[in-house]
């Protein structure tokens, strides 16, 4: 491990149409951060809890979980039934419950307790590499626990920020069916400034939720509409 706290990405040459976008979402949707954690091993639980299920039902899940195993060792001390009973609301609990006892197990055996504290000291790069070896944890996931409680400058691409870049002409899918690779990623984080990852995020996140939806977008009252090149969209029947 080396000593590297936090990276600082080289600078990122972006269009200027590329800034007025996130302003214009910054203005409407405020960088609202979808209630994500500062600690990030309660990041990593909290989406574990929200794979495949509705907001009201991981952020109840997430919740129940926390007050019941509130640290840590509490997980690691739990069986993996005791768990799935207690996050049982947002489905899928057996599967949640494997994949939480596992990491736990991971992280204490690497670091000596059930911790992810000892992130911050370490490089994108390393955190990435070791995150990515737990188990349901990808590129996407690694960087969310990243931007939100480590505060790195990265862009994880969910399923809004690729349907929205994909749609602004942003970027062209390298996969056929438009699939997101891990490469796409790469390339669609690269072509973001650093210091715009975090606002873009968050609020293509929740432009996706109301407006830029993926069967019908609602493009006549898109606030970055006069940017968007509807790669995709005309196509589609709008009602
Ligand atoms: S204009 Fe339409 S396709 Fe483009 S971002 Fe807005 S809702 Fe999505």
């Amino acid at each position: 491990m080396t000593s590297v706290k936090k990276s600082s990405p080289p600078k990122t040459k972006a269009p200027r149409s590329v800034f007025e976008v996130a302003a214009a979402l910054k203005s409407r949707y405020h960088d609202f951060d979808h209630y994500n954690l500062d600690d990030p091993l309660d990041e990593l639980m909290f989406i574990v809890c929200s794979t495949k299920t509705t907001e009201p039902s991981y952020l109840a899940s997430y919740q129940a979980l926390k007050s019941v195993f509130p640290s840590g060792q509490c997980l690691l001390d739990a069986t993996e039934p005791e768990i799935a009973a207690t996050i049982a609301s947002g489905g899928l609990s057996n599967t949640k419950a494997k994949a939480i006892k596992a990491i736990l197990s991971i992280v204490a055996t690497r670091f000596g307790a059930p911790t992810l504290e000892v992130l911050h000291q370490m490089s994108d790069a390393e955190i990435e590499r070791f995150l990515t070896t737990l188990p349901t944890v990808g590129r996407k996931v690694a960087r969310c626990v990243m931007m939100y409680s480590l505060g790195r400058n990265v862009f994880p691409v969910d399923t809004h920020c690729w349907r929205i870049a994909r749609r602004l002409g942003w970027i062209r899918p390298t996969q056929k069916g438009g699939h997101c690779s891990p490469r796409d990623m790469d390339r669609l984080q690269s072509k973001i400034p650093a210091e715009l990852r975090f606002s873009l995020h968050v609020n293509f996140v929740s432009l996706g939720r109301e407006i830029c939806n993926a069967r019908k977008p609602k493009c006549d009252i898109c606030p970055i509409a006069a940017w968007c090149k509807k790669i995709g969209v005309l196509r589609t029947k709008q009602k």
